[in-house]
């Protein structure tokens, strides 16, 4: 199944106040808790898809990156999360304890982190995490494209172990404390809750002699070093995605993915629109009287020639097709706009030259005023 956006999910506008995404959120935990709907599995969706957008949307950070970036922006923000921060106000509906418990056992351990892959029961396979790395490039490599060699670090199975997390050949025995069933359940408020096993973390079995390279997490953090493809093009805050360079699963389960953020410089001389690239050029009041040929030089570091037209006024723009932004094996435009620089001081003869032109052009004295608007932009 397709996800929904979060603000789908609550039934609330995009501009929803913090009071409102809160009741909006009542209202969903209320008609849809598990406790109240037992083997109702739509019931139970419904429950986590609010509580996770919610999860989101209350914290000011991640519907930031949510706003900006959709799905992508805030998975692998990982970390444990503090439940009891983001559900304070709701403890009628989750009990007043520890109710971190209610949505690792919804959610199977840190939701916002690695996900299980294989239907969540006990001991399944958990994609690792997805990570975010942050790069800065200049506003050239964006826009042609560059390679960018990245250096992160990222769990990696042990290979003392080989993942397992147990030490050289031991094995894995049924959890003491759940029986192997990887929940345990409690009563809590108004509902009995089941709650992820603090004995086995929700795996159902534990290992009977941990790998001591790893203290049996089978992970082991490790630099890793690779390449980054960045497209031609690409725009300020896009990401890249790498699949599977991410966090080791757990169980045989895959690797997360590695989100490359990218911000773009700006550049001294060019500004972006679209694909459209846009600088100011100085021109002469001669060479916009009389018309030119001016030689620019362009991102790419070519110059070209581009004829400026007799009678140009002040701020009027040139457009120069292909020397955009490249976009499907075409590019964008070129949009020169052209700047009428008066001269600050004059020679002797620049000045009587001045002077002889206004005698024979005659000036107007009484100048009629003219609206803002119909001043080139
Ligand atoms: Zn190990
Ligand atoms: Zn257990």
């Amino acid at each position: 199944m397709a996800k929904r956006d979060y603000y789908e999910v609550l039934g609330v506008e995009r501009s929803a106040s913090k009071d409102e995404l809160k009741k909006a959120y009542r209202r969903l935990a209320l008609q849809n808790h598990p406790d109240k709907n037992p083997g109702n599995k739509e019931a139970e969706e419904r429950f986590k898809e609010a509580s996770e957008a919610y999860e989101v949307l209350s914290d000011d950070q991640k519907k930031a990156a949510y706003d900006q970036f959709g799905f992508a922006g805030v998975e692998g923000m990982g970390g444990q999360h503090d439940y009891s921060s983001t559900f304070r106000g709701f403890e009628d509906i989750f009990g007043g304890g520890d109710f971190g418990s209610i949505f690792d056992s919804i959610f199977g351990g840190g939701f916002s982190g690695g996900r299980r892959s294989s239907g969540g029961g006990p001991g399944g396979a958990r994609q690792g995490s997805n990570l975010r790395y942050d790069i800065e490039i200049s506003f050239k490599d964006a826009i042609f494209g560059t390679k960018v060699e990245i250096q992160y670090s990222r769990n990696e199975p042990c290979p003392a172990c080989k993942g397992s997390g147990a030490a050289g050949g031991s094995g894995k025995k049924t959890c003491p404390t759940c029986q192997g069933a990887g929940q345990v359940r409690q009563s809590a408020g108004f509902f009995s809750m089941a709650s992820t096993c603090p004995t086995c973390g929700g795996e159902g079995s534990i290992i009977e002699h941990p790998c001591k390279e790893c203290g049996g997490s089978g992970n082991q953090k490790k630099r890793q070093k690779i390449m980054v493809t960045i497209p031609a093009g690409v725009e300020n805050g896009k990401r890249v995605v790498i699949p599977r360079q991410g966090d080791a699963g757990s169980n045989g389960g895959p690797m997360g993915d590695l989100y490359v953020f990218i911000r773009v410089k700006p550049h001294e001389h060019f500004e972006r629109q679209d694909y459209d690239l846009y600088c100011a050029v100085p021109i002469s009041i001669t060479q916009a009287a009389l018309g030119a040929e001016i030689h620019v030089s362009t991102l790419d570091s070519k110059t070209i020639k581009v004829k400026v037209p007799p009678g140009i006024q002040n701020g009027k723009m040139l457009r120069i097709p292909g020397e955009g932004v490249p976009s499907g094996g075409r590019r964008g435009n070129l949009y020169i706009k052209l700047m009428i620089q008066i001269p600050a001081k004059l020679s002797k003869r620049g000045k009587e030259l001045l002077e002889e032109l206004s005698k024979v052009e005659g000036e107007n004295e009484s100048p009629r005023p003219i609206p803002l608007s119909e001043l080139a932009g």
